[in-house]
């Protein structure tokens, strides 16, 4: 009998709830049902063969020990042509490690670079049929409608680096064709500093946060530091920490500093004015807020509990700000980074082992990095990507030759041993096997 709509969202409210329960993370839960699952097949092996018979007049039969001998193995094979596309904050890097990840598997490439980062598109077209194979791996440079245009094509697969909007039409279009993507798309990553749970080494969790928000492209960094949340009664401290230590790091005016990026168009620079001109979060700057529009320049900006519903909380920062959100207690980060969408990275500082099991359990994202900032991005090791609406897939190293890869499962079978048992017409001597 088909679900009525509300029965329908009455299940899938009890399905979520039970998942944030945490119940079915445990091994016990895990082998107790999938135990259950045996036991339902054993009981009911009758119930089910009529019933297959009765839908599809099917004879169900074991297989596999009729299959025997046979040898299986897992082949890797290129997806075919790809198509690349990538935003503009490290726009070589972001272009060549996927690009590598394609090769390395065997496919031919088209390459999209972000129009944003101009010199760098130009030198990627421009550079790169003089080195590699120019009928197999192809640039093409443009803006919105390019991209446009190439989405409209069929691609064997399509690695996309840029917003969770973008990444949003890029799988709708791959959806006409059935096309995998994977999408390295952003999000807002949260800092969680556990001051008071265990002695940190508070300067150099600082300078790590300074240096995840702001020393790599001046906020403008996916896997940067988007906000931190701290316990109430450790604000002043950790805001007089941050001052002091932007001053070491950029002087008395970092406008005059050679260490800090500029915001990279105008179309960024006004956006970001608008998140601090809302005049709740105006109010909340207790640190930097200049901007000179001139040099497409914004200080560094630290605010305090700007209202958690103010665009500024909402949205990827992408920039210079640097909001911190108080807590009670720092337990309940857990549950405040759980009331949003899945961020790309979690930062936690914390020498609580308790805690760090309770956040690695308790909490979903790409990557969790203990104690440092932005590190993982260098480490070939481990896979890199999004989860939910930070994205989709995973790459670096041997990931990124998986990512580009089909893997495709092969079976050999000998034509010795030719057992009758599969093959119809079926009687009782037969139902046996
Ligand atoms: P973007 O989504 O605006 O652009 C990315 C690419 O999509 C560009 O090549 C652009 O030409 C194309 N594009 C833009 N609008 C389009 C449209 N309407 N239709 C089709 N194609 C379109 O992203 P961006 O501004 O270049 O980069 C910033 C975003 O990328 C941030 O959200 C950031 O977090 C994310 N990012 C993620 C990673 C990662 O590895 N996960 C790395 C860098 C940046």
């Amino acid at each position: 009998m088909a679900a009525a709509m509300g029965e329908i969202e009455d299940k899938l409210a009890e399905l979520r709830q039970t998942f944030r329960s945490g119940i079915t993370k445990s091994v016990a839960w895990r082998k107790n049902q999938l135990r259950a699952l045996i036991e339902l097949l054993q009981d009911n092996e009758d119930k089910i063969f009529k019933a297959l018979h009765q839908d599809l007049g099917k004879h169900p039969r074991r297989l596999p020990l009729l299959f025997f001998p046979a040898s299986g193995e897992v082949v890797s094979e290129p997806f075919g042509v790809v198509l690349i596309c990538s935003a503009w904050n490290f726009p070589i890097n972001l272009a060549l490690e996927p690009l590598i990840g394609a090769i390395a598997a065997g496919n031919t490439v088209m390459l999209k670079p972000s129009e944003l980062a101009v010199e760098c598109a130009s030198f990627l077209a421009e550079t790169i049929p003089l080195y590699l194979d120019c009928k197999a791996i192809k640039v093409t440079n443009g803006g919105v409608d390019v991209c446009e245009q190439l989405l409209q094509q069929k691609w064997n697969k399509i690695f996309f680096t840029g917003s969770p909007r973008v990444g949003s039409i890029v799988m709708s279009a791959a959806a006409k064709h059935l096309t995998p993507v994977t999408l390295e798309l952003g999000g807002k990553c949260p800092a969680i500093l556990d001051t008071l749970s265990s002695p940190l080494d508070i300067k150099v969790t600082v300078k790590r946060i300074i240096g995840g928000k702001f020393a790599s492209c001046n906020g403008q960094v996916c896997i940067g530091v988007d906000y931190i949340l701290v316990e109430k009664k450790f604000a002043a401290t950790l805001i007089e920490l941050l001052k002091t230590t932007i001053k070491k790091f950029y002087g008395e005016n970092p406008k005059d500093s050679k260490s800090i990026s500029r915001i990279i168009n105008e179309y960024h620079f006004e956006r970001l004015r608008k998140l601090l001109e809302d005049p709740l979060v105006a109010d909340a700057i207790v640190h930097g807020g200049l901007l000179d529009k001139e040099n497409l320049f914004i200080e560094p900006t630290i605010l305090l509990d700007p209202p958690l519903d103010a665009e500024i909380m909402t949205e990827e920062i992408f920039g210079p700000i640097l909001p911190i959100i108080t807590l009670n207690n720092i337990q309940e980060s857990i549950e405040f980074i759980n009331s949003r969408p899945k961020p790309l990275v979690i930062y936690a500082f914390t020498k609580d082992e308790t805690f760090k099991k309770q956040i690695v359990s308790g909490t979903s994202s790409g990557s969790l990095i203990f104690n440092d900032t932005l590190v993982q991005q260098l480490c070939d090791v481990l896979p890199f990507g999004g989860v939910g609406q930070s994205g989709i897939g995973r790459y670096h190293g041997h990931y990124s030759f998986e990512t580009f890869s089909h893997e495709k499962a092969i079976m050999q079978r000998s034509f010795f041993l030719e057992l009758e048992p599969r093959y119809p017409p079926w009687n009782d001597f037969k139902m046996k096997f």
